[in-house]
């Protein structure tokens, strides 16, 4: 096993997607609690950093603003801003008249790995394996799997450190009746998280059926409709929603990805807070209204000489089961919900659009379940400083990001949430406001004010009540 140095890390991160990125990139050069810099080390079991390279789509951008970059809205004076990368690649007049808000992905996976490049403490190759308190050291210990460059087991290692920060973000989910499908590689069943990877041969098959509703649904059929010929589109695309529904993207509405509704959110009760996050679903789902316009652009295009699009959009559809035909087709037995009906779809394609779930934390915090506070559905309790609640005899802290839906809510994989809440994890963890927050971030006013109900009005300040007839 590699030896690690003695001296605990203050802070150890395990995964490095932008959210831990973002708290790498806040930490860098913090000074600790005491003398010097606090003394971090973010591991990755990937080779290098990757943000979804199988939809890096061209043309396909952001849901955000490019100011939803790893760090400025916690501090705009970062050497490792969006704007200083495009300064250091000589980019900034481009961008300037470029005027775009939204960047292309791409270019988010770039400015991310620019980062990743430059900063000092990260790990990639490392897979990590398990956290373990120990109560002697009153350190957690970490142990991970140093992979070579084909991902096999090169050595173990074990590091100590004094606070954790998990940002081991999603993993593509396949429904269960797809999943014996997605195993088998003769007919191409693919999870769009390997889209492009894969795009050659999907665009060789007679006919694909595109399953989903989300953006990576749309961008993908979006992206088939546009390379296949006029006529002879042979493209189906299914989703289980009611509808191929926008993103709620109204100013107000955005509202939603704030610390002040995360604050309330935090503050409701569990029932509550798991009624809101599936009734939530237009914030975080649905698609970009610019995708929706392009896709009936380009549908619409197609009919300029006649005819209609081979081209078959359907809602309100679930797939029941699945089977193969031959060795070369899929059978799709789908069922519409409303019309109650079923039918049957043979397709030589199926992309999975089917989401992302949170990865579990279970076999990795294995080691720290005896000292895990729960809700009543056996998740991990996290306080408002996005802590996991722990056994009091454990002195050091469990950041958690991007894994914390059911106590902050639907900002939880917000990339416009990333430096705000590194700045609250960095700012908790060094016992000082080394990033100063805004006490107000909202125009609507989540809930009401406790405070207003708890001062009671002196007399002279009461209108007589007005019975309205
Ligand atoms: C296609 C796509 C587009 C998106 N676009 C937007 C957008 O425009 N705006 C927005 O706000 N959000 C967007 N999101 C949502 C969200 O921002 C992203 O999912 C984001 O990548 C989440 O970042 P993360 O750091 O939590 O996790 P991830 O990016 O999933 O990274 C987690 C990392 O942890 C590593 N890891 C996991 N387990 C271990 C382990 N045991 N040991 C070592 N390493 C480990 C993984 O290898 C991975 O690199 C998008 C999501 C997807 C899928």
């Amino acid at each position: 096993m590699t030896a690690q140095p003695e001296a605990p890390h203050d802070l150890v991160g395990i995964g490095i997607g932008p959210f831990n990125l973002s708290l790498a990139a806040l930490a860098h050069g913090l000074p600790r609690q005491g003398t010097g810099e606090l003394a971090t080390a973010f591991y990755d079991q990937r080779r290098d950093f990757r943000w979804h390279p199988g939809l890096l789509i061209d043309g396909a951008t952001l849901q955000v603003p490019f100011l939803a970059d790893l760090v400025t809205l916690a501090d705009p004076t970062s050497p490792w801003s969006y704007l200083n990368y495009l300064r250091h690649k000589e980019r900034m007049f481009p961008f300037y008249f470029a005027e775009q808000f939204h960047i292309q992905r791409a270019e988010y996976d770039a400015y991310c790995r620019w980062v990743a490049g430059r900063l000092p403490g990260l790990h990639f190759g490392h897979q990590v394996d398990a956290v373990r308190w120990n109560p002697e050291r009153d350190v957690f210990e970490v142990d991970f799997t140093q992979l070579d460059s084909d991902g096999e087991a090169e050595a173990l290692g074990r590091t100590y450190t004094r606070n954790l920060a998990l940002g081991i973000g999603t993993a593509p989910h396949i429904p269960e009746p797809l999943r014996p499908l997605a195993e088998a590689p003769t007919v191409p069943v693919i999870h769009s998280c390997d889209y492009l990877d894969n795009r050659e041969r999907v665009l060789g098959a007679e006919h694909v059926t595109v399953i989903g509703s989300g953006q990576s649904g749309a961008e993908v059929f979006l992206d088939l409709l546009r390379a296949r010929p006029a006529g002879r589109e042979r493209l189906t695309w299914l989703a289980r929603t009611p509808s191929f529904a926008p993103m709620e993207y109204s100013k107000l509405g955005l509202e939603h990805f704030t610390p002040d509704y995360t604050r309330y959110f935090h503050a409701l009760p569990e029932p509550v807070r798991d009624q809101l996050v599936p009734a939530q679903w237009q914030l975080h789902k649905g698609i970009d209204a610019d995708t929706i316009a392009a896709i009936h652009e380009e549908l619409y295009r197609r009919t300029l000489h006649g005819g209609w699009p081979d081209a078959v959009l359907t809602p309100g559809v679930s797939v029941r089961t699945a089977g193969r035909v031959a060795t070369t087709k899929v059978e799709l037995h789908l069922e519409h919900t409303q019309q109650g009906t079923r039918s049957r779809l043979t397709t030589d394609a199926v992309i999975l659009a089917t989401g992302y779930r949170e990865r579990p934390l279970t076999s990795l915090l294995a080691g720290l379940d005896p000292y895990l506070r729960k809700d009543s559905s056996g998740r991990p309790r996290i306080d408002d400083r996005y802590r996991m609640i722990l056994d009091p005899s454990i002195t050091g802290s469990v950041y958690v990001q991007n894994g914390e839906r059911h106590t902050h809510g639907v900002g939880a994989p917000d990339l416009g949430l990333a430096a705000w809440r590194s700045a609250a994890i960095l700012n908790t963890l060094t016992g000082k406001e080394a990033y100063p927050q805004p006490a107000r971030t909202a125009f609507t006013t989540f809930g009401l004010d406790q405070r207003e109900h708890a001062r009671p009005h002196p007399a002279s300040e009461l209108l007589p009540l007005v019975e309205h007839p």
